[in-house]
Order: C-alpha cells, then sequence, then structure tokens
C-alpha cells in the first residue's frame, strides 16, 4: 500500500547531458515492499500555507524489489519543470519524501510468452527493476528490450545490460538511435518501425511498452494491425 516515506541522498551520478541516477536510502520507515516496475511519487514542494497546491512528480523505481532499502531514480531532466530542477538541485545528504509504491502497469503477465519490452529513453527505468526481479526469481521466459535513444552520447546502462545479457541468454537487447554517427553499427531509426521488422512470432508475445505517448500509440497501433490482442499489450506513459 502506498505510503508516505523519508529518504536521503545517498548516491548522484550524472549519466549522460540530460540524464541522473540518484540512489535513496530509505529512513522512516527503514524498509519498503514493492513490485517491480512499480513508481513512488517525489514530493518536490509542499502545499503553501495559503492553500497554492504542492508539486509531485511520478518517477519509476529503477531498482529490483529485493533492495528494500534503497531506492534507484534515473531521471531526464531535459524539461527543465520544476521535478528536473529538484533533481539537479540535489545534493548527496539532503533529504526527500516519497509516497510509493504507485502504479505498476508493467509488471510481467505470469504467461510462458515472450516479453518483448520497448522503451524511449529513460522508459527503460522499469523494465530494469522487473528485468532484475525475474532473473532473481530464476524467470527462463525469454526477453528482449528494444531502447530507443536519439544519439550516441545518450547512452547508459550499456555494460549493465551487457552483462545481463552475457548471464541470462533467455535476455537479449538492442539500442536503437534515431540520429545516430556515421560509425553506428546498431539499430537505426524509430523504435517502432524496428520492433516490427525484427518480431516475427507476434502470437505467442507480450509486449510492454514505456515511454513518450506517440512511441505508445504507434507500437500498439501497429500491432492491434497485426492482430496483437489488446490483453498482450500492456502500456505505461511517461509523458
Ligand atoms: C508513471 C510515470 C513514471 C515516470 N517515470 C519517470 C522516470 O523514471 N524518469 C523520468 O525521467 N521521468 C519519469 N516520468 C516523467 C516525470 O514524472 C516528469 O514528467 C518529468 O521529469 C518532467 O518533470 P518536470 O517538472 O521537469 O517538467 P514538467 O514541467 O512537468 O514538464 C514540462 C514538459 O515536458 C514534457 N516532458 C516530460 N518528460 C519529458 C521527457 N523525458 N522528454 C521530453 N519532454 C518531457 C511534459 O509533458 C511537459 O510538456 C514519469 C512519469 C510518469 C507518469
Amino acid at each position: 500500500m502506498a505510503q508516505k516515506i523519508t529518504l536521503t541522498v545517498s548516491k548522484k551520478e550524472q549519466l549522460t547531458k540530460d540524464i541522473y541516477l540518484v540512489t535513496f536510502r530509505l529512513v522512516t520507515p527503514p524498509t519498503i515492499s514493492f513490485q517491480a516496475g512499480q513508481n513512488m511519487m517525489l514530493m518536490i514542494a509542499p502545499a503553501s500555507a495559503a492553500g497554492g497546491p504542492g508539486i509531485n512528480r511520478t518517477m519509476s523505481i529503477a531498482s529490483p524489489p529485493s533492495s528494500n532499502t534503497e531506492l534507484l531514480m534515473v531521471h531526464d531532466v531535459s524539461p527543465m519543470g520544476p521535478g528536473s530542477k529538484w533533481t539537479v538541485g540535489l545534493r548527496v545528504g539532503d533529504p526527500a519524501t516519497i509516497v510509493a509504491p504507485t502504479g505498476g502497469a508493467l509488471s510481467f503477465l505470469p504467461s510462458g510468452r515472450r516479453k518483448v519490452m520497448v522503451a524511449t529513453g529513460t522508459g527503460v527505468a522499469p523494465f530494469r527493476s522487473i528485468m532484475l526481479d525475474a532473473f532473481e526469481k530464476h524467470d527462463t521466459t525469454p526477453m528482449i528490450l528494444y531502447w530507443g535513444l536519439r544519439f550516441e552520447a545518450d547512452t547508459y546502462w550499456k555494460d549493465d545490460f551487457d552483462g545481463i545479457a552475457a548471464q541470462h541468454p533467455t535476455f537479449s537487447w538492442h539500442q536503437v538511435l534515431s540520429r545516430p554517427g556515421v560509425t553506428w553499427q546498431g539499430l537505426k531509426g524509430h523504435v517502432t518501425e524496428n520492433v516490427l521488422d525484427q518480431e516475427k512470432e507476434l502470437a505467442e508475445s507480450e509486449f510492454y511498452l514505456c515511454g513518450n505517448k506517440a512511441m505508445i500509440e504507434e507500437v500498439r497501433a501497429k500491432l492491434l494491425e497485426q492482430n496483437v490482442l489488446n490483453e498482450q499489450i500492456k502500456t505505461e506513459l511517461f509523458f
């Protein structure tokens, strides 16, 4: 059940120009129970005494539930609204308040079907939690991740995902760049066309889509056109 939690920033790393990875250590209560793929609501600013509304932003928990004393978030601060500015200004040792866990639309269905994860940008965060949780539970369901970014310089977690793939032959992943440099050897273009080109076992797969609205609507529409059933598609929209 969602509850108010106080935290401390225990680590903050800038992974790319716009991406920050923040580790929060729980203070009160000292542990949390959640399902892989769930979210936390950051309480950025409290309601004012004059009755003005508080400011909250939802973030995916990027760490697996087994890490119940620390929570990881990966934040794209390119919008530079209140949430982004809050994260940019965070320092190790700062206190924070969240309400968690919330949501959780992307948790894997308990079927033997292949899991096809499609993310744009930080939409990859819940999939990191879900995959790590699945592997900790010795889940051998085949899983594939398509992750759309723009430039090579936007890349992070490559070593992490390569390491997971080396350790778990049931997992593979593709980074898809919409604006690659001339030396880029991987998939190019938008994730939508790449998923549809690469994926041939549509009836035996489930599709988990997370990120921006345009990608989610486009991939969903194309899958439905190809007779993928609605119940084989789960989505979480970031913006
Ligand atoms: C369920 C859920 C989970 C989320 N998880 C994450 C997460 O793990 N990591 C993360 O970085 N964000 C996540 N978000 C988005 C996050 O909550 C904020 O919307 C985002 O950080 C922008 O907040 P802001 O206050 O800086 O900008 P705002 O003032 O809220 O937004 C400014 C504008 O930017 C748009 N926008 C929001 N995000 C982006 C983006 N990434 N790129 C381009 N435009 C954008 C908004 O639609 C709006 O038009 C999640 C959102 C939802 C609903």
